[in-house]
């Protein structure tokens, strides 16, 4: 016993089936989009350079409990506060903002009350999951999330907010999920561990915002 209902219905069933299948695949490519981006190997490392104006001379270091790779930056001649923070390659901005709190260290107030984390921060995505973090900015970034950022574009100012004893920049190279040596200008920087306290020197070759 049959009626004209199911086969008039049948058409409506069978579209309603097919828009649910192209969700399906459409929700299936963004998940294995989004796992891509977290899963490919990493490219080759980008060309770094000091995150600082070029042809300045500036003392990296690191000390006991800092963390193996991670960098601080002072500057051998002149005062720290208010250097300008250039991005040590191209890449996208992918934060920009306050880590942690910033504390009230200021260079009329360099004593005083100290924040937390890394106080005004920014992170460039330069591509093939290469990462760099710049810390303890003076004033919020002069630069914002999703912006384009060419090598050597000032990105901020040298401060002490946040977790920061004196005026200085904390820097770090990330690849994939993972904190690296730092290099530049095609050389590892040699700060590779954090059990003892110890400096290099380098002087910064980011001059192509110089070049015309
Ligand atoms: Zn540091």
């Amino acid at each position: 016993m049959t009626t004209g209902r199911p086969t008039r219905r049948r058409p409506r069933r069978r579209a309603a089936l097919v828009v649910l299948a192209l969700g399906v695949v459409v929700a299936l490519l963004a998940v294995a989009g989004v796992a891509w981006q977290f899963l490919r190997p990493p490219g080759p490392r980008p060309l770094f350079q000091l995150p600082v104006a070029c042809g300045e001379t500036w003392q990296l270091g690191t000390y006991p409990g800092h963390d193996d790779y991670d960098v601080d930056l002072f500057p051998k001649r002149g005062e720290a506060w208010g250097r300008p923070v250039l991005a040590s390659s191209a890449g996208t901005v992918t934060v920009a903002g306050i880590n942690g709190s910033l504390g009230g260290r200021t260079p009329d107030d360099p004593d005083g009350p100290r924040g937390r984390g890394g106080g005004y921060w920014v992170k460039i995505d330069h591509g093939g999951r290469w990462e760099t973090q710049y810390l303890h900015l003076l004033e919020p970034p002069l630069v914002r999330e999703g912006q384009r950022v060419a090598q050597g574009e000032q990105i901020g100012r040298v401060g002490s907010t946040g977790n920061s004893g004196a005026p200085h920049l904390h820097y770090e190279q990330r690849r994939g999920w993972e904190k690296v040596e730092t290099w530049f200008d095609g050389e590892p920087s040699g700060i590779t561990h954090d059990d003892t306290e110890y400096t290099v020197t380098r002087k910064s070759n980011n001059c192509a915002a110089e070049r015309p």
